[in-house]
């Protein structure tokens, strides 16, 4: 009886199926969007990613004494206002400090119905991205920028805003909280959907994971798929970095075999990752990225 007991958290932590479709890992549909309380004060919010395969975009926020500081949105101003709400759930405080982890419109998209009185933090290089595109949100004149590292200071809690290099968008920032313990990845971190290369760097991308997994962290939240516990989500980082470079060596061996590129894209073999999410269409992307890269025609 007294062992059951003790093995009991093991065996709940080594019964989550490693996936980021809420059906494969028993979820019902509706048990999202939520909000799952990683530490004292520091949430996640998952919402799912518009399309037909289903899987989380995932945000962080932190409730300090003098507001809240939030990591990410979401795609559509609905999906943003429900993050919002849940974050008043929590807290009647405002929300301070907006962190522009990734300038896509999964993540950006919903910006609009944030409320005044916030300062928002950018890599310049998203900063361009998101000035140069017809559509989608705009930053403000008074955005902040982070090229390298920021250290923010909310309500007495630290925050480390940290450029680990271009990755998934070329603006790729994380935040630390080095007293938590906790890293928030974003894109450069997507837990078990395949590596999504439209707007990639993939050699930079893999330094960058390098970097992150150096980082002294107990947890590791990515920008897609879902918030593991804290073991898990330390294997899974480790697995998505292995699943990048399987991606790119895969991309490479073609290219160097002298493959032309449309052929490519059928032949590639990605072993186990094929059965990730979004492997059928990012797939194809990645091919080309690598070839793009490789042929010296990504700056
Ligand atoms: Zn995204």
């Amino acid at each position: 009886m007294r062992l059951a007991i003790l093995l009991l958290p093991c065996l709940l932590s080594a019964q989550v199926v490693r996936t980021a479709d809420p059906i494969k890992r028993g979820m019902k549909l509706t048990d999202i969007p939520r909000t799952v309380k990683v530490a004292e004060n520091v949430y996640t919010y998952e919402d799912y990613h518009s399309g037909a395969e289903k899987f989380t975009t995932t945000n962080m926020f932190v409730v300090t004494n003098d507001g809240v500081f939030l990591a990410d949105a979401q795609g559509s101003p609905e999906q943003t206002q429900g993050l919002v709400d849940a974050i008043h759930k929590i807290t009647p405080k405002p929300i301070k400090v907006v962190i522009i982890a990734s300038d896509h419109g999964d993540h950006t998209g919903g910006n609009s119905v944030l409320p005044p009185g916030i300062t928002y933090y950018i890599h310049p290089n998203s900063k361009a991205i998101l000035e140069g595109q017809a559509r989608g949100w705009k930053p403000p004149a008074d955005i902040k920028l982070v090229s390298d590292k920021e250290t923010i200071h909310l309500g007495g809690v630290e925050f480390q805003v940290l450029f680990l290099g271009r990755a998934h968008t070329g603006g790729d920032l994380s935040v630390y909280l080095p007293k938590q313990k906790i890293l928030f990845l974003s894109e450069t971190y997507l837990n078990r959907v395949f590596p999504a290369m439209r707007s990639a760097y993939p050699s930079e991308w893999l330094k960058a994971l390098d970097r992150a997994e150096k980082i002294d962290a107990n947890l590791y939240i990515a920008g897609h798929g879902f918030t593991e516990d804290a073991a898990v989500s330390k294997e899974e980082l480790h697995e998505y970095h292995k699943a990048l470079k399987y991606v790119i060596d895969e991309a490479t061996r073609l290219y160097q075999a002298g493959v032309p590129v449309d052929q490519a894209v059928k032949q590639a073999n990605w072993g186990e990752y094929g059965s990730w999410t979004l492997a059928g269409s990012q797939g194809p992307i990645a091919v080309r990225k690598v070839y793009e890269e490789l042929s010296g025609k990504l700056h």
